[in-house]
């Protein structure tokens, strides 16, 4: 078995991989060909929450789990909130093949599936992009969004103000102009990305522009709300995965209220296969609901082992 420690990952894994590793991992899920499990998400107390995100992935050849979670007292002892490894396994024997570092690498997957649906989702001529959020995620997600789209500019709003120039400077290494708004100016963006821990919304319809894409990528758990359920209900859904929009993803307080069908909602990877047409007017509103999927996680572990392999790099231990 190879370890590759969180320490490696920078040096193994872009950004490039993880749009690419993602992308490959959408797109097998809608031909079938790969499925997550149940995720297990258990709060320890303390807004501590700790779990289990697993899947198979019969293409590739990829089997395992990434055991970790969110940890809110990290930062203040100078850790990042979120901690997490990924352990793959041999699909044909179950014999554990690698345990890699699942920190840089959830960011750079989380932040690639937020990509991939502006990508394929934003109106092409996009160019202010608004953030809601300035925690540790949200650099990342500038930062894989400036990738598919020609911003000119980037509008920001968190509830800790704070925390905001967190996202001016890495505005300010990507050369575009940056400026703390409030939210009813996220009507002059034409992508909004939400990525906040926040337990109840703040992004409402009022503030949305017709024609907008949202990629919310905060709500991972049950509780977690970022966006009013009236905007998601009247929004073309997108998801990663539609049993975990309805249940932990931002869809679940629409489903909940009985406004937004789960038979609406559409897996990304519909759209990267051609069988969705993805947006289908200039003024609709597309909301990509990122909730986050085991098989991502172990796309982009499966790429960091690779490439530690060939660089002879990682720790082998006999198992
Ligand atoms: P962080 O702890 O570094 O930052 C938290 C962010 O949420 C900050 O912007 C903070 O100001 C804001 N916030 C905290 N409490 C709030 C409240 N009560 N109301 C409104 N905003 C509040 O976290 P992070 O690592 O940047 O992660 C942000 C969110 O993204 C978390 O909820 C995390 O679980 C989630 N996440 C999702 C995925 C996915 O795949 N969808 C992956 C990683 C992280």
């Amino acid at each position: 078995m190879l370890i590759v420690p969180e320490t490696l990952i920078a040096s193994l894994v872009t950004a490039e991989d993880a749009f690419r590793a993602v992308e490959a991992c959408f797109a097998a899920m809608a031909r079938g060909e790969a499925c997550n499990f149940p995720v297990v998400r258990e709060a320890l107390g303390e807004g501590r929450q700790y779990g289990f995100k697993s899947g198979l992935d019969r293409a590739a050849g990829q089997l395992g789990v990434k055991a970790g979670g969110y940890f809110p007292g990290n930062a203040a002892k100078g850790m990042i909130n979120h901690q997490s490894s990924v352990f793959l396994f041999d699909p044909e024997t179950g014999r554990p093949v690698a345990m890699v570092g699942g920190n840089l690498l959830t960011a750079l997957r989380t932040a690639a599936a937020s990509a991939i649906a502006i990508d394929r989702l934003a109106r092409p001529d996009a160019r202010v992009l608004g953030i809601v959020g300035a925690g540790h995620q949200a650099g990342f997600q500038l930062r894989a969004a400036a990738r598919v789209r020609r911003f000119e500019r980037v509008i920001a709003w968190n509830l800790h103000p704070e925390m905001l120039p967190n996202v001016g400077a890495v505005a300010a290494d990507l050369g575009l102009p940056f400026e703390a708004v409030d939210l009813p100016r996220m009507r002059e963006a034409e992508v909004i990305v939400t990525i906040t821990s926040s337990p109840v919304a703040s992004l409402m319809a009022a503030h949305v522009a017709p024609g907008t894409h949202l990629s919310c990528m905060g709500t991972d758990t049950r509780g977690k709300q970022e966006a009013d359920p009236a905007l998601v209900a009247g929004a073309s859904v997108f998801t990663d995965e539609v049993a975990q929009s309805v249940t932990i993803g931002e869809a679940q307080h629409a489903v909940a209220a009985g406004t937004l069908d789960a038979s609406a909602i559409v897996p990304l990877g519909e759209v990267l296969i051609g069988r969705h047409p993805g947006r289908q007017t200039a003024t609709e509103i597309t909301l990509f609901d990122g909730t986050g999927v085991g098989l991502q996680d172990l796309a982009v572990a499966a790429v960091a082992v690779q490439r530690a392999r060939e660089r002879g790099l990682g720790i082998e231990v006999g198992v």
